[in-house]
């Protein structure tokens, strides 16, 4: 069955009764990108395959396959149109390396190491389900940012571990410090000191 683009736009938007479309993935470099669309058969209420895919960003038709269609993948992705959720950011990838350093206790300088980076922007690449190249450099963040990111997640767990110790402060003399990265270089360090009061034979 051929379909014109105009009848699948009305489609779309409801705008004819009783038929119904719907949007299927695709497989390919563009499935980050587009959905192709079908639609319902009146008579058997299955649906059909169109010629035509949406852009899951901007709503826009084309026909499949078409010079246009990539065109536009490429012009939607440069405006940053992708919507930002679906685009790997900046603090994304800081997040997930401040998680890696946090879970592995990995001295930080390996952010300086070439080929970890070079790792990184490797991995970065794949998986984009699309040939628009990223600027993976532009999106690895420094050792400093990670630092600074691994810190305010530390904080967080400060709080927590000074809960936790409360009832030891409470009943016993004890005081603690804890520290990130001031005197050991990239470890938390707890530091306690406690007085215990014991009783001689003598009542001393
Ligand atoms: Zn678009």
């Amino acid at each position: 069955m051929e379909f014109t683009k105009e009848y699948v736009g009305k489609v779309l938007n409801g705008e004819v009764e009783s038929v119904r479309a719907r949007k299927v993935e695709i497989i390919g470099k563009m499935a980050s990108i587009f959905k192709k669309i079908e639609i319902e058969d009146v008579g058997s209420s299955k649906f059909v395959a169109t010629n035509f895919v949406i852009c899951v960003n901007c709503n826009k038709i084309y026909a499949e396959g078409g010079g246009k269609m990539r065109k536009h993948a490429a012009m939607c992705r440069n405006k940053e149109a992708v919507s930002k959720s679906a685009a790997t950011t900046k603090a994304d990838v800081t997040e997930a390396l401040a998680k890696y350093f946090a879970r592995s206790a990995k001295p930080l300088n390996f952010l300086e190491c070439s080929e970890f980076r070079k790792l990184c922007e490797d991995l970065l690449t794949l998986g984009q389900g699309t040939s628009l190249e990223i600027d993976s450099k532009s999106i690895m963040p420094s050792r400093k940012t990670v630092k600074h990111r691994l810190m305010e997640g530390l904080e967080l767990e400060i709080e927590n571990i000074k809960k936790m110790l409360e009832p030891a402060v409470k009943s016993i003399s004890i005081s603690f410090m804890l520290d990130f990265g001031k005197c050991h270089d990239n470890f938390l360090a707890i530091k306690c000191s406690y007085l215990m009061e014991h009783t001689n034979e003598n009542g001393t």
